[in-house]
C-alpha cells in the first residue's frame, strides 16, 4: 500500500452464482478490500463482518474473476478498412505499406477507447504487444493491469544491433512504469522475422531477469512453408523487401531457443502434432486468436489436440490490425463457432477458464480466481432472466454478454 493511503473499507458483494474452481457457488458472497478476503455463504459473511459495506444485490447475477486478454496490439487500433484481410501475405504487404499511416492516426484518444472497449467487455488485465512503445502512456493511464511485451523484430544481421539497442531502451522505459500496474516483458516477433543471434540475447536477458516471454509461432501456411522449405509466397516477400534468400530459423531451432523458459506462443494454427507435443512437454502455453486467424486466412487451431495434450491456452483478441473489435466476448463467441467439432458446453467451460485462470497463470498475475488472497479483480454480469440450470451457465454467459454490468480492479469499481 502506498504511504499515507488509507486501507480500503471492506465490502461484500453477493451474486446468484459465483464462479469458483470451474463451477458455481449459490447463495454465496465475496468479502473484499483490494484483495479477496473470503468467499463464503452470504449470511455467514454478513454476521461475521457487520462492519463491511453491503453492495446492492443485482438480480440474475453471476460473478466472475476479471477476464484477461493475453495478446493485443494497441498500436494499430486506428485500422478499420485500411488493411487487407483474407490472406496472410497480402495482409502483411498491406501492413508494411500502410504502417506509418496507421501509426500516425493512432492518437491517445483511439488508444484510450481501445482500453475502454476491453474494459466494458470485462477485461481487467491484458498483455500488450508493443513494437514501438507508443502506447505506454495510454496503458499506464488505463485502469487495467498490463503486461507490456516489448517486441523484438529484425532479421537482417547488419541492423540487428541497432534494433536490439532500441528494444532494450523500450524495455527499460516500461520497467520504469512498474508503479502503474505495468509488468515489463519480452515479445519475440516470430521465427521468420527475428535473427537467431538476437533471439539468443533476448532469451538470456529473459532468463536472467525472469521476464515473461511471448512469440508468434506458426501462424500461417505461408510461414510454415517458408520455414520448412524456404519456398512459397514468403520467398518472394523476403526477396523483394529484404533481399533475403533463406529463412533464419528452422521450426525446431526456434522452439529450442525457449527451452527452460515457459513461453506464451501466439496462434500455432499451423503447428502439427510434434510441435504441439514439444509445446506441451516443455511447459509452454498458447494464445488462441480465432477471429484473427480466420480474417487472415490462417486456418483453424487444432484445439482438440491441445485439449488432449492438456496444453494451457488462453483466448485473445490480437489487435485491431487483424480484428473488428477488442471485446473478449466477441472472441469467445467466435471460438465457439469455429470449433464446431467440440461439444458446445464442454468448450464453453474451457473457454471461461482460458480467459481467467489460464490467462492469469500465463501472465503471472495474482488474479483470475475468486479465492481468498487474490486481487479483487471481478466482473458482475446480470443475465436477462432467472437462471435455473447452472450447468449451462458458461455457455449462456458467453452467448449473452455484450458488456459487463459491474467491474472491479483492486476492489475499486470501474464499470
Ligand atoms: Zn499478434
Amino acid at each position: 500500500m502506498a504511504r499515507g493511503a488509507k486501507k480500503k473499507k471492506m465490502k461484500i458483494i453477493k451474486a446468484d452464482y459465483i464462479y469458483y474452481k470451474g463451477g458455481y457457488l449459490e447463495e454465496h458472497a465475496v468479502l473484499f478490500d483490494e484483495k479477496i478476503i473470503a468467499v463464503a455463504p452470504y449470511e455467514e459473511l454478513c454476521s461475521s463482518h457487520p462492519e463491511a459495506e453491503l453492495l446492492p444485490y443485482v438480480p440474475n447475477s453471476v460473478l466472475y474473476p476479471g477476464f484477461i486478454n493475453t495478446h493485443v496490439h494497441l498500436e494499430f487500433s486506428a485500422n478499420r478498412t485500411t488493411l487487407k484481410y483474407g490472406s496472410f501475405v497480402e495482409w502483411l504487404y498491406s501492413v508494411i505499406g500502410r504502417r506509418d499511416e496507421l501509426l500516425g492516426e493512432c492518437d491517445q484518444k483511439i488508444l484510450d477507447e481501445a482500453c475502454a472497449q476491453m474494459l466494458r467487455s470485462g477485461v481487467t488485465a491484458f498483455g500488450a504487444i508493443s513494437s514501438l512503445g507508443l502506447e505506454l502512456e495510454a496503458v499506464a493511464r488505463a485502469p487495467q493491469r498490463v503486461v507490456f511485451f516489448n517486441e523484438l523484430l529484425g532479421s537482417n544481421p547488419a541492423s540487428v544491433d541497432v534494433l536490439y539497442a532500441d528494444f532494450l531502451s523500450r524495455l527499460e522505459a516500461s520497467s520504469l512504469r512498474s508503479d502503474a500496474h505495468i509488468t515489463p516483458a519480452i515479445a519475440i516477433h516470430s521465427p521468420y522475422s527475428v535473427h537467431p543471434i538476437v533471439i539468443k540475447k533476448a532469451m538470456a536477458l529473459a532468463r536472467e531477469r525472469g521476464l515473461i516471454v511471448s512469440a508468434h509461432f506458426l501462424e500461417s501456411p505461408q510461414e510454415r512453408e517458408w520455414l520448412e522449405h524456404g519456398s512459397g509466397e514468403f520467398r518472394e516477400f523476403f526477396k523483394k523487401l529484404f533481399n533475403q534468400e533463406r529463412p533464419n530459423n528452422s521450426i525446431g531451432g526456434f522452439l529450442d531457443a525457449f527451452d527452460g523458459h515457459s513461453t506464451h506462443f501466439t496462434h500455432c494454427v499451423q503447428a502439427g502434432r510434434s510441435e504441439l507435443e514439444a509445446i506441451a512437454g516443455r511447459g509452454h502455453s498458447i494464445a488462441h486468436c480465432p477471429r484473427s486467424n480466420r480474417y487472415l486466412g490462417c486456418g483453424r487451431l487444432d484445439l482438440e489436440t491441445i485439449h488432449e495434450l492438456d496444453i494451457p491456452y488462453t483466448v485473445a483478441t490480437d489487435g485491431l490490425s487483424s480484428n473488428n473489435t477488442l471485446s473478449i466476448f466477441d472472441e469467445l463467441r467466435a471460438a465457439l463457432m469455429l470449433h464446431e467439432g467440440i461439444d458446445l458446453n464442454t468448450l464453453a467451460r474451457k473457454l471461461i477458464d482460458a480467459v481467467t485462470v489460464n490467462a492469469a497463470d500465463v501472465l503471472r498475475l495474482d488474479c483470475g480466481r475468486l479465492e481468498a488472497g487474490y486481487h479483487a479483480d471481478m466482473v458482475l454480469i446480470a443475465m436477462d432472466e432467472k437462471i435455473d440450470d447452472y450447468d449451462d451457465l458458461p455457455l449462456w454467459t458467453i452467448l449473452h454478454t455484450r458488456e459487463v454490468t459491474q467491474l472491479y480492479i483492486k476492489g475499486e469499481r470501474h464499470v
